[in-house]
């Protein structure tokens, strides 16, 4: 039986039920009969205290003159910390270093920077070439100089303990190399990339200022074909990094230009590791729009309740929020009603749109039916 007859089935045994017991598996919600629930929606920031947790910018992707960039770790580690980053991993290369050495960017202190003492955290990190996918390691060191092969770089990166995400994977998801070479470039060699690696937990969908997001080149809609193909399996996190390679802000550089906001009780490296495998983060681009001014939308909490089927999303400085299901727009407004509105898939995110930029939640998992009671 598949998956979707099941549902269907499920479905209609429900209805009978309700009908043989009208009365009581049928309410009243808002003036109108409604069944009970046939769908759930898992809130990946259920853990999140909104009123007491702090929001912490980081930054996952940044180059020093140690690989391609021009900043010394010190002054990139000083240009976020003075725009009130409160995470940042430096992602030397690891084919270009200038020096002779087989290690990441790390510890800081080797750089001139304490980050105990400027209340930051420092992620150990590499952006390790796998010709040519970029992974994004974390929370780890290991060096992966010279690998070039995605089965080595992954196991280097799972076995010492760190986690993985692409980096800019619309850059290589494109006609171009699609034709060049569908066995390595195709929708199913992302999808069983996620497959195979457990501790692969994410994308990167905005890099710099969106420069993979258009035309045939597009992060996020890999990000949602990928998602689409997926769940129920396994859930794939959105990030928004600068890939930085120098200190300046736009139009020098990219400081600034697309940042993550972790959701964290307090600010330690375990509490971020905990966030960033949890999913517990939102990320925010200013540059997704056309000519951005003013303040970037920010979201100041999200609620699911599950009696009403709603999610609501409250933000500030936005003027509309889209909701997406495997990468259509199925729903405009801060309230989504995740049974009755058409068109919802395996999951819905959302995305607040304002004159400063955009705000991006993860995805919500949609879970069609609870088990029969
Ligand atoms: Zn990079």
């Amino acid at each position: 039986m598949s998956a979707r007859t099941r549902i269907v089935l499920l479905i209609i045994s429900s209805c009978i039920a309700g009908l043989l017991t009208i009365g009581e598996s049928m309410r009243s919600l808002a003036g109108e009969q409604v069944h009970d629930p046939v769908r759930t929606v898992r809130n990946l920031y259920e853990a999140v205290d909104w009123q007491t947790f702090g929001q912490y910018k980081a930054n996952f992707h940044t180059h020093t003159a140690r690989s391609d960039g021009t900043g010394t770790p010190a002054e990139m580690i000083d240009a976020y910390h003075d725009r009130g980053y409160s995470v940042l991993a430096i992602t030397d290369h690891d084919y270009s270093h200038q020096q002779a050495s087989d290690q990441v960017t790390y510890p800081w202190t080797d750089y001139g920077r304490d980050p105990g003492a400027i209340d930051i955290v420092a992620v150990p990190g590499q952006e390790i070439y796998t010709g040519p996918h970029d992974l994004l390691s974390l929370f780890n060191t290991y060096p992966g100089k010279g690998r070039g092969s995605e089965i080595l770089a992954m196991a280097g990166v799972s076995n010492n303990g760190g986690l993985a995400v692409w980096a800019h994977p619309g850059q290589y998801h494109s006609e171009y190399f699609n034709q060049k070479n569908p066995e390595r470039f195709s929708l199913k060699w992302y999808v069983d990339s996620y497959r195979k690696n457990p501790h692969l937990i994410g994308m990167e969908v905005i890099n710099q200022k969106d420069r993979f997001g258009n035309g045939s080149y597009n992060d996020r809609m890999l990000w949602d074909q990928v998602l689409t193909e997926l769940l129920p399996t396994k859930m794939v996190w959105g990030f928004a990094n600068d890939d930085s390679h120098n200190r300046y802000d736009v139009p020098g550089g990219m400081v600034g230009a697309s940042w993550n906001v972790l959701l964290l009780p307090e600010l330690t490296y375990v509490a971020v590791r905990n966030a960033v495998e949890a999913g517990q983060f939102y990320f925010v681009s200013r540059y997704t729009i056309p000519d951005p001014r003013g303040e970037a939308p920010t979201i100041v909490a999200i609620d699911i309740d599950e009696t009403a089927q709603s999610i609501t999303v409250t933000g500030k400085d936005y003027d509309s929020v889209t909701w997406i299901s495997e990468g259509r727009a199925i729903h405009t407004g801060e309230r989504l009603e995740y049974t009755r509105t058409q068109g919802i898939g395996k999951y819905v995110r959302a995305v607040l749109t304002g004159p400063g930029g955009e705000a991006f939640t993860q995805p919500f998992e949609v879970l069609e039916m609870r088990q029969a009671d």
